[in-house]
């Protein structure tokens, strides 16, 4: 690698210049389903959640990071984040911010009680989605989608009146090969979806959000059979690295499932606010998302991704899927409108051209 190249930022490793947005063809609104725009303070850890004392946060980093978003076309964006940042944030941001709280336990060890009271603070704080992430690196903590916890605090939600689950489940495949290669600690990719099921089996009243494509942008004909047998199903785009290195090697089979099925997939950044970090961070992200999803354009991806591991080229191919307009009209606002209820977006009707 060059000196260039070894001391490029990790939003721009290829020094594009990310003004040059003339291949976007989409003119409408758009809802990211999936982020955590937080408060940050000066001590936070660079990765990683926030530590529990906030004493000094602002939402500074919120601020730049939903501007950047509005630029983008991003009208609401719907954020994980503690449940006492959200007064704060709807104070400031008003419809631009939506809530998503993200039930866990620290340890294993946490009462349950724990997760029913985050889950009650939660609620008063009128979320509109309930997330339960559950990685395989998470197993250890408990942390099944189908815990006996997380059963209960979906029955509570829904007969509190929330509609819309959220789930991380699964990793990149290649993961199971390196960080996961223990499947009797970690399971193998297979056995991360068991849990899913069941949940989707036993809360069809619910829509339920596959992050991150359902955690398996790797296999377009497993999330096919996914939602044909689970017409609740959605997945998010989110998690851009990911999305950007596993789409672009096979995006005619992904466009052909976004197409056959235009009504589950939603848009989603999964951008992170941080104290530190430069504007450019999450305009690298939304440059790639639009690129990957309404245009044909190829290239280097411009973000450094760890998980690119071909010595031949720096960042793996992006290649865009270029979705028809009348899907994107939906994956990137309709289907989240939809469901997260009639959304009051002023000036910005979608133009179907
Ligand atoms: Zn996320």
């Amino acid at each position: 690698m060059s000196q260039a190249q070894t001391s490029a930022p990790e939003h721009n490793v290829t020094g594009i210049d990310y003004a040059r947005r003339e291949h976007f063809c989409y003119r409408g609104p758009i809802i990211d389903i999936h982020t955590h725009v937080t408060q940050t303070r000066p001590g936070d850890p660079p990765a990683g959640p926030p530590p529990e004392n906030r004493a000094g946060a602002t939402s500074e980093q919120a601020a730049v990071m939903l501007d950047v978003a509005r630029e983008f076309g991003i009208v609401k964006s719907v954020s994980m984040c503690p449940p006492e940042d959200i007064p704060v944030l709807r104070q400031r941001f008003g419809d631009a911010i939506g809530f998503n709280g993200s039930i866990v336990k620290k340890t294993v060890d946490d009462p349950d009680d724990a997760a029913i009271r985050l889950l009650e603070r939660f609620l008063e704080q009128g979320v509109a989605i309930i997330k339960y992430w559950s990685a395989p690196r998470g197993r250890e903590r408990g942390l099944f989608v189908d815990a006996p916890w997380r059963i209960e605090t979906t029955r509570r939600a829904i007969a509190a009146g929330v509609r819309i689950f959220m789930v991380h489940v699964a990793d990149p495949d290649a993961w199971f090969g390196t960080v996961y290669a223990d499947a009797g600690k970690f399971g193998t990719k297979a056995e991360q979806y068991v849990g899913l099921r069941r949940m989707l089996e036993m809360f069809p009243e619910a829509a339920w959000i596959g992050a991150h494509m359902g955690g398996d942008p790797e296999h377009p004909d497993h999330l096919q059979a996914l939602l044909e047998t689970y017409p609740h199903l959605h997945l998010d785009t989110s998690a851009t690295k990911w999305q950007v290195r596993e789409i672009s090697p096979r995006r005619t089979a992904i466009r052909d499932l976004m197409c056959r099925h235009p009504d589950r997939f939603l848009f989603g950044s999964d951008l992170v606010t941080r104290q530190h970090l430069p504007r450019e961070h999450y305009v690298s992200r939304y440059w790639c998302q639009r690129t990957l999803w309404e245009s044909d354009w190829q290239g280097p991806s411009p973000i450094a991704d760890p998980d690119w591991q071909q010595a031949e080229q720096p960042t793996p191919p992006l290649a865009g899927v270029r979705l028809p307009m009348a899907v994107l009209d939906k994956v990137y606002f309709r289907n989240a409108e939809k469901l997260l209820g009639n959304l009051h977006v002023a000036g910005c009707a979608p133009v179907l051209s």
